[in-house]
């Protein structure tokens, strides 16, 4: 992926802050390209295939979780959504539709560009991984294939977001391993500090959700740990 210049799709309504987001990241030596509403979001992704997408919330047409929303089912990108407000239930919403990462406005252009260059590598260390040939993972009757970033439950296939896919896969390499939240921010996100565990928080309610069963074990004070269920699990 080296040398190959990356896309990012900035949609924000308010001009002068797409504008001034789109020219940060294009002295970062980005491709960008802008969307100022809703559904010329949804029609510019699907025309420009971004490798990330900055998606504010409030957005005329189509709210930016409406737009989260279609773009993953079209196809999985990293989404960074900005939030007016550090509304709980604003940023829960968010992450349930697929985004990876939110920032409260105001931010600082400095941090929008850090958290897009992670999402970013955390796409490239994926793809590296499974072109490694660590493809499959097996916890019992949970099958995690990170090539085809596909997931089945005793042979039922399951529907992750990007980065409940990154977190399983992570989980899943030291099953029954307590991984803290701060590891699994800096090893998914790529984020260095603490201040986003409670985004792990989170993506981990949602992925025990989708799972089903006691598979995601809270450790309290500690972090999580993924269980071993089903078949394989009779050495009890
Ligand atoms: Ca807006």
């Amino acid at each position: 992926m080296d040398g190959v210049r990356r896309t990012v799709l900035v949609v924000e309504d308010e001009r002068v802050i797409n504008d001034a987001l789109a020219q940060r990241l294009r002295a970062e030596g980005y491709h960008v390209v802008q969307a100022f509403d809703g559904p010329a979001a949804v029609s510019l992704a699907a025309e420009s295939r971004p490798d990330a997408v900055v998606l504010d919330v409030m957005l005329p047409g189509l709210d930016g979780h409406e737009v989260c929303r279609r773009l993953q089912l079209d196809r999985p990108v990293p989404v960074l959504m900005l939030t007016a407000r550090d509304d709980e239930a604003d940023v829960l919403t968010g992450l349930a539709v697929g985004a990876d990462d939110y920032l409260t406005k105001p931010f600082r252009m400095r941090e929008v560009v850090a958290r897009v260059a992670a999402l970013l590598r955390r796409v490239q260390r994926a793809a590296e991984l499974a072109a490694a040939g660590d493809t499959t993972l097996v916890c019992g009757d949970l099958v995690v294939d990170t090539r085809r970033r596909l997931t089945t439950v005793a042979g039922r296939a399951v529907h992750l977001t990007p980065t409940e896919f990154d977190l399983l896969v992570c989980l899943a390499r030291q099953p029954g391993e307590v991984l803290s939240r701060t590891r699994l921010l800096a090893q998914v996100w790529d984020w260095p500090d603490a201040s986003g565990t409670r985004t792990v928080d989170s993506h981990v309610k949602a992925l025990r959700g989708k799972l089903g069963a006691p598979r995601v074990r809270t450790v309290h004070g500690v972090g999580y740990a993924l269980e071993v269920v089903g078949e394989g699990n009779s050495d009890g």
